[in-house]
């Protein structure tokens, strides 16, 4: 497998940040959410600039009478365009700043690194950007492999700064870069950093193991989706497994199959995993067979179908196949507003679906993670389309974010999981 390696003098050829700030004045309704400590400025919120900023350059926000307001990251190109490091007061952005969020940040994961070993977690998110008070930033934890997520170019010129910070306090074997979507279309502002980067430590060989409450878990960092895995439903997928003894369990929207794992470790009998993704669920086979110690795991019936979710339910209702519990946890259907109708059509059209896959007296998880739809919004529609198929669903939990992804502003909510079952 070929891994773009980087040597750590590449990171030192990275120009540092500018030693000139940028002073910005905003808008009245801009002032008060800072003042609030909202982690955005938006560019239309800005009033005057003193200079044109390049990506990374720091932007101290004045309110009206020219005291400060906040301290942030500057990127040109984004419609956020600073992200705040600092609200209130002035501090000196630098290592010794970082190592202070960092600290802060591995303190709030200590009841996950302190769970017996039956429990044993050693894969968790342990800077969540804008909620860890370190925006556009991300760091997943994989056993002793880090995975850096920037969601911004901002990040670059300070990457050498925060990389030794992280390291001071959280070391490991490896370090992964990973680059958004975003940041990636800037490579005129990465100075040869790559997707998929190793940044230091010994190359991919293959996929790296982790523990997930006492679960054995392939990732893969380098090529697979967000940091390689879903961390942010690790309590869901544990509330599955009591709930899938002796049940057919349908796992749509599967990736690697981790809802599946926790069913079969339950006494799931049979587990059918459904995903667009053929190399998803080629690691979720292999994910069933990384736990085979455990005996509930080795003996459990496990199909997979490569296929659109929403096709592979309607053959399968058609068919007459019938689950116990049907999980369906699918993408972000809504990324912005005006995507909102569509997904909760979308949401609703899955809730049917699955119904009609679902046993009399099962269990429907569904779950969503689109930003722009709050939890009631979701709740309401996966209530709204049960009653509408004359299925009305009598809720066990709804649940939210776990404590390595927490919420730290308006916006910083997206995942809400309902459990019910259906009549
Ligand atoms: N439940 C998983 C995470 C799911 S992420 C876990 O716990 O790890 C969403 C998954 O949906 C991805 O694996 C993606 O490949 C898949 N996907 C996206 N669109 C799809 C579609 N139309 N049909 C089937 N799978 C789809």
């Amino acid at each position: 497998m070929s891994t773009p390696q980087l040597a750590a003098s590449v990171l030192e050829e990275i120009p540092g940040p500018s030693a000139r700030n940028i002073a910005v004045r905003v808008v009245p309704g801009a002032e008060r959410a800072l003042r609030e400590g909202h982690p955005w400025l938006y560019a239309d919120s800005i009033r005057e600039e003193s200079r044109e900023g390049a990506p990374g350059d720091l932007a101290v926000v004045f309110d009206r009478k020219g005291r400060f307001l906040a301290v942030g990251l500057y990127d040109p190109h984004s419609s956020i365009r600073v992200r705040v490091l600092q609200h209130g007061e002035p501090a000196p952005i630098g290592r010794e700043w970082f190592v202070a969020r960092l600290e802060a940040a591995a303190a709030r994961r200590a009841p996950l690194r302190d769970r017996p070993p039956a429990a044993r977690t050693t894969g968790y998110r342990l800077v969540h950007g804008e909620n860890d008070g370190l925006p556009g930033f991300v760091v997943d934890r994989y056993a002793e492999t880090l995975v850096v997520k920037l969601y911004t170019a901002a990040w670059v010129p300070h990457l050498q700064d925060v990389l030794a910070a992280l390291t001071s306090v959280t070391p490991s074997e490896r370090l992964v870069l990973r680059l958004g979507r975003a940041t990636q279309e800037r490579p005129e502002y990465l100075y040869g950093l790559e997707d998929g980067s190793i940044l230091s430590g010994p190359p991919l060989d293959g996929p790296v193991l982790f523990w997930e409450n006492g679960l054995r878990f392939e990732v893969d960092p380098i090529r697979g989706q967000k940091t390689g895995f879903y961390l942010d439903q690790r309590e869901n997928r544990a509330r599955v497994e009591p709930l899938a003894g002796g049940k057919d369990v349908l796992n749509v929207f599967a990736y690697t199959g981790g809802f599946s794992v926790y069913a079969a470790r339950g006494g799931a009998r049979r587990i059918v995993d459904v995903d667009a993704s053929a190399p998803a669920l080629a690691a979720a086979e292999r994910n069933l067979v990384h736990n085979r110690r455990i005996p509930a795991v080795a003996t459990v019936s496990h199909e997979t179908v490569v296929a659109d979710a929403f096709e592979a339910l309607t053959r399968m209702g058609e068919a007459g196949r019938r689950f116990g519990m049907v999980i369906i946890d699918p993408p972000a259907f809504a990324r912005s507003r005006a995507q909102v109708d569509a997904a909760l059509s979308a949401y609703e059209g899955l809730t049917q679906l699955g119904l009609a896959v679902l046993s009399a007296g099962g269990i429907l998880v569904q779950a969503s993670c689109s930003r722009p739809i709050d939890a009631g919004t979701f709740f309401d529609a996966v209530h709204g389309a049960a009653g509408g198929v004359g299925r009305p669903l009598r809720e066990q939990v709804r649940t939210g974010h776990p404590v390595d992804h927490p919420v730290g502003f308006r916006e910083g909510a997206y995942l809400k999981c309902l459990f019910a079952e259906a009549p």
